[in-house]
């Protein structure tokens, strides 16, 4: 896909999100069935390349997955990573703290889950949910939320050093179409055990959580974390430009096949 990179965000860039329309689809000149084709396409070369990354058990590829309720986060699981071998790519979730997760700083339950070398690990939401969360409600004194910027930045700096790949993407959907997601959700039978009324308190909470992803947007979109927004309102759309941006990252990782753990000249299978 061509300019990508309008969706990255710089380090230092200051995001305001009213100028990433969620409903974006410029990057598919071609249509919607074009766009499916060449998404397939990219799930079938994101196969491959996961196959290699298995084999070569070097690199780490971290996916990071955040957005508002309904912004589809399941669904990219479900359609950009369909197909790949299981072997070598774990799902993390994160829901609300445990106690005893509680009981420990906010990435001791995150470290633990991040990827090995040779895997590429996506994370349902994540530790970006602690400068969510607790400071729309309000559950830790600012200060506490505030330094936790810089101990991200810190944290994943310490995994791009040591070999992890860090991809992050905020599925941008508007407060219109989740809208019509929460209600098709429940309106729908094999949909409605998602519904939770809790939703409808973050739902009324938009523009505080939108505040609070413009903050962490701007402040933890480094070298070696970038963050990619995403407009999600078009799943078809969401789906490509995830797929691109996941594709051209592995390719750059130059990914060897690896080679024979033996000589193998000469041997025969009889
Ligand atoms: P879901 O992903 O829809 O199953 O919901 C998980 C819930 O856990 C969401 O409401 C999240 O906001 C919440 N959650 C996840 N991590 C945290 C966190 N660190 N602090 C508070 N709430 C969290
Ligand atoms: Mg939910």
């Amino acid at each position: 896909m061509k300019k990508l990179k309008r969706y990255r965000i710089e380090p230092g860039e200051k995001v305001d999100l009213s100028r990433h329309p969620p409903g974006d689809t410029a990057g598919a000149k071609d249509g919607r069935e074009a766009a499916e084709e060449k998404a397939l396409e990219l799930n079938e070369r994101l196969e491959v390349l996961q196959e290699r990354l298995w084999a070569e058990q070097k690199h780490a590829v971290l996916v990071v997955l955040q957005g508002m309720d309904t912004s589809g986060k399941d669904g990219v699981i479900r359609k950009v990573f369909e197909g790949v071998n299981p072997l070598g790519v774990r799902v993390a979730a994160f829901k609300a703290p445990t106690e005893e997760e509680l009981a420990h700083d906010f990435l001791w339950r995150v470290h633990s889950r991040v990827p090995g070398r040779g895997e590429i690990v996506i994370f349902n939401r994540s530790h970006y949910e602690d400068v969510l969360v607790p400071r729309v409600r309000q559950l830790v004194p600012e200060k506490v939320w505030k330094a936790r910027y810089g101990q991200i930045n810190d944290f994943e700096k310490l995994l791009a050093e040591t070999g992890t790949t860090i991809l992050k993407f905020f599925l941008h959907i508007s407060k219109d179409e989740q809208k019509e997601r929460l209600q098709e959700r429940l309106d729908d039978p094999e949909k409605r055990w998602k519904f939770r009324k809790g939703d409808l308190d973050d739902r009324a909470l938009w523009d505080d959580y939108t505040k609070a992803y413009e903050a962490l947007l701007s402040r933890t979109s480094t070298r070696h974390a970038p963050w990619w927004v995403i407009p999600a309102d078009k799943k078809w759309y969401r789906d490509l430009v995830i797929g691109s941006v996941l594709v051209e990252a592995l390719e750059k990782l130059d990914i060897r096949r690896p080679e024979p753990r033996e000589d193998l000249t000469g041997v025969v299978v009889e």
